[in-house]
């Protein structure tokens, strides 16, 4: 994986402006799920963006690994994790190729990811987590929903779309209704998504 395959994600964290998802903390659904005992073992962060979800899970006893596209996202996550003197493996990867990591993990998680991609790499990518997560692994995946109006943002998810993406060798478990938290916009604070728990058989 090269700096310049993904140009215009790197380009969203070099921007004057943060990125709308990177709050500078992590999602209080990770939290809470972190909170729960959910987060543990060895676990992956696939596009993990500057890293607030996975130095939460690490901070909380995870083994965490955590994987984007951006350089420049993974070298402020770095920093991040020196300054809080944490412990987690940031590295430059493609989440539609995890198979290349070598890794094998209980737990992924995928905060704003799964929406990004195009019916094609959706498949792709699916495939890929199959390739890291253990067999009764789980994943937590948080997408943008279409309950969410108007066309501001990433495509929007269905539920029957999470269920036909992980049809095949996994069993969904749950999916709720959530919320990202994102910077201020138009005085809009927080946006719809979908949280999805996905156990791969
Ligand atoms: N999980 C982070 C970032 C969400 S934004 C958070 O909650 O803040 C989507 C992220 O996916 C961006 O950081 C982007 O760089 C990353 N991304 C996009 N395509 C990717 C790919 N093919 N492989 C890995 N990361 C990717």
């Amino acid at each position: 994986m090269t700096e310049q395959a993904h140009p215009e994600w790197d380009a969203s964290y070099t921007a004057g402006t943060p990125a709308p998802w990177d709050i500078g903390r992590p999602q209080p659904t990770f939290v809470r799920l972190a909170e729960e005992g959910r987060l543990t073992g060895r676990l992956l962060d696939a596009g993990c963006g500057t890293g607030e979800n996975a130095l939460f899970a690490a901070s909380r006893g995870a083994d965490v690994t955590g994987i984007d596209v951006a350089p420049t996202a993974i070298a402020r996550a770095r920093a991040k994790a020196s300054e809080r003197g944490l412990t987690v493996r940031f590295e430059v990867a493609d989440a539609l190729d995890l198979g290349r990591l070598g890794l094998a993990v209980d737990t992924v998680i995928d905060s704003g990811v799964f929406h990004v991609f195009g019916d094609d790499d959706r498949a792709r990518y699916v495939a890929s987590l199959a390739a890291v997560l253990r067999p009764a692994g789980a994943c937590y995946l948080m997408c943008f929903s279409d309950r969410q109006p108007g066309t501001w943002g990433p495509r929007r998810v269905r539920a029957d779309e999470l269920l036909a993406a992980f049809s095949d060798g996994w069993a969904v478990e749950s999916i709720t209704a959530d919320t990202f938290d994102i910077h201020p916009m138009d005085g809009t604070t927080q946006v719809q998504a979908w949280l999805a728990v996905i156990r791969r058989n």
